[in-house]
This record gives C-alpha cells, structure tokens and sequence, in this order.
C-alpha cells in the first residue's frame, strides 16, 4: 500500500455524483424536501431513503442498466447548489484528504466529471460554475505539484469534465458545449468533455458535431465506449470518427476498432471493479486490461464511482499488484509504468 501511495498518479474517471461518500449523502438526506410546489414531479422522500438503504447495504448489479437506476436518488439529494457543493467538497475530501498513517492521498491529479443538471434552484451553468468554484479552491489548498510532473501548472491538481449524457437531446448537449468552452476559456480548470449514461440509448449519427466544437474550442474529449456487448461495431466506429483523446471503458471493441485505438495511441481508462461489478468483465484474467498491457499501450487506472462499487484508487492499484487469479500479477516497474501513463494522459490547458 505504501508503494501505491507514494506513486505519483492521476484518476481521470470519476463521476461526481457516484463518487460522493455515503456519510456526505446521509447529511444531505436530513434536510431533503421533496420538490412538490406548482406540479413538478419531485422524488419523494421514501424513493430516496430506500437510494439510501440500497447504498448502505451494498448494491448487486444484475446488468449495467440496474445501475442507473441508482441515480435519481441521489440526483434529488444534490439538486441544489449548495448541496452539489457539499457534495463536491466530500468527493474531493475522499480523492486528498491525507489519513493518519496515509504519507500521501490517493491520487496525485483529479479530474472530476459530472453531468450538468438545470433544476429548479440552477442552471447548468450555475451547476457547473458552482463545481469550478469548489474544485479550484480545493485544488489551491493543496500542496503544490512537483515540477516534473506539473506541465507548467504546479497549482491545478484538480479539473473538472463537463459529461454529455446519451439521453439528453442534442439541444442541450450543444448547450453544454458552449457552456464548456467558455468556463474554460475562464481558467477555472474546464478541461474536457465526455459521453457518458445509459450505453444502450442515444443516437452517435447525432453527435459529431458536438464533439467538434467541443474539441476546436480546445477542450479534451473523452467517450464512454463499447461498454456493452449491445453497443455495434458501428456504433464504436462512428464514435472513434470524432477523434476521442480518451476511451471509457472499451469493453468490446472488435480488432477493427483496436486498430485505430493502437494508431492513435488513444489512452484507455480503465475500471476494473466497476467492470467486474456491472457484469461487462467476467474476471480478470479475461479484462481487456490484458490486451493493452501487452500492446504496452497507454492505459489510465480509474474507480469510475466509488460510492455504489465501495473501491478506492489504491485498491484499483492493488489489484494490479496482486498474485493471480485475485489481481493482474505485474511487478512494481509495470505498476509505475502505468501510473506514469494516467499523468501522461491529463487534459492539460
Ligand atoms: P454525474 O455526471 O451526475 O456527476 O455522475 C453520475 C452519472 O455518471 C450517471 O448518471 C451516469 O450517467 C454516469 N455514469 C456513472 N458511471 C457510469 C458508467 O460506468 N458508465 C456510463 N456510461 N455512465 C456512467
């Protein structure tokens, strides 16, 4: 553990709202009152303690779609902006916050994705602008990074993705965007966007466009992609044409699609629990992990949602170490080879 602690690393894929500690949501919980005024359909309050209950107990995935399932209660604990700020704070507390007996945090560089909602109380702009505030504040209180791996930014070890998820409609996606580009052009440490949600909805014939813009106003673009047998070679295809400089998951890509991931060298993030968890991995001797680790091709060691999948970066890290067939068997060379690579890998301004 102290090997892994002290390695110099960046998670690159975590979602916000499925990274927030327990602790933090059961703070919220006690002040939450359902949305009822003027026709809205709130979440009522048994839907969100029953969110609760199944968080606490531990969550079983049957397949990837049960897992979505989890989110509205969660989404009505953090539909205001003080609450998706104390929900932020947390996240990041669990991601730096240094334990007695810990030399070092979990990880070395954040960057935090979330999916920026309008409620009744904010904009999507306020969401995401309420997220930049909490994380660019954090990030200063942090010690700073060390040169070699600061790219010329000792002070930003946090950023934060803008997620597009697949349900929302191309109005909104474009709204997003827009919203994106010019929070980054702030400095206030926006530094990409990402497709994420339900893998089996959505159009990506609908898409390119969004991602373009995106990528001409300088912003980092990640994907999640194949994450299930369901999604089509063609689907992966059409989704490689927007030129990603990341790939989610790429569970199931076909050797076409391996081929253009090896030509461009597009770094993979990798989930391993969360994979196992959901079902899409059957164990890990057959992750795709092993694939890419041969090919000695850039990789990023993520939790993606540490909240329902109860793993940490350090325990993603142990399973690399760990003997077979419990974790992957590499040796410490292999371990910080790869760490190096998350660093590498950062949407940097
Ligand atoms: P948020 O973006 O609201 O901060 O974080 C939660 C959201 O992230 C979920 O509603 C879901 O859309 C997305 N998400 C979290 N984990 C996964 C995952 O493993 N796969 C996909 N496709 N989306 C995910």
């Amino acid at each position: 553990v102290r090997f892994i602690r002290r390695l110099p690393k960046a998670e690159l894929h975590a979602h916000l709202n499925g990274s927030i500690p327990l602790a933090i949501l059961q703070e919220l919980a006690q002040s939450y009152s359902p949305p009822s005024a003027d026709g809205q359909i709130g979440v009522s309050n048994d839907t969100v303690q029953a969110g609760l209950e199944k968080l606490r107990n531990g969550v079983t995935i049957e397949a990837i779609g049960d897992f979505f399932g989890l989110f509205p209660a969660i989404y009505a604990l953090t539909s205001t902006p003080e609450a998706i700020a104390r929900a932020t704070r947390g996240v990041l507390d669990a991601f730096f916050q240094v334990d007695d007996g810990d030399e070092e945090p979990e990880c070395t560089y954040l960057e935090l994705r979330t999916t920026p909602r309008s409620t009744e109380t904010m904009s999507r702009e306020v969401y995401l602008r309420t997220v930049l505030s909490v994380t660019s504040s954090y990030s200063h209180s942090l010690p700073p990074l060390p040169e070699s791996i600061a790219h010329g930014s000792t002070r930003r070890r946090i950023s934060v993705i803008a997620s597009l998820d697949r349900r929302m409609s191309v109005e909104v996606m474009e709204e997003i965007v827009d919203i994106a580009i010019r929070l980054k052009d702030e400095g206030l440490g926006l530094a990409g966007v990402d497709l994420c949600g339900d893998p089996n909805k959505g159009n990506v014939e609908e898409w390119k466009h969004i991602f373009e813009k995106a990528r001409i106003g300088g912003l980092g673009i990640t994907l999640h992609i194949a994450e299930t047998l369901e999604n089509s070679p063609e689907e992966t295809l059409k989704l490689l044409s927007y030129k990603p400089d990341r790939l989610g998951h790429a569970t199931f890509l076909d050797e076409e699609a391996r081929k253009i991931v090896m030509e461009n060298q597009t770094c993979i993030e990798i989930c391993l629990t969360s994979n196992l968890l959901c079902k899409t991995a059957t164990d890990l001797d057959s992750h795709h992990i092993r694939h890419w680790l041969k090919q000695q091709h850039p990789l990023a060691i993520c939790t993606d949602d540490i909240l329902p999948f109860r793993n940490s970066l350090t325990a993603e890290y142990a399973l690399l170490f760990a003997k077979q067939p419990l974790g992957l068997g590499l040796t410490e060379d292999e371990v910080r080879t790869i760490a190096e690579m998350s660093l590498d890998s950062r949407f940097l301004d």
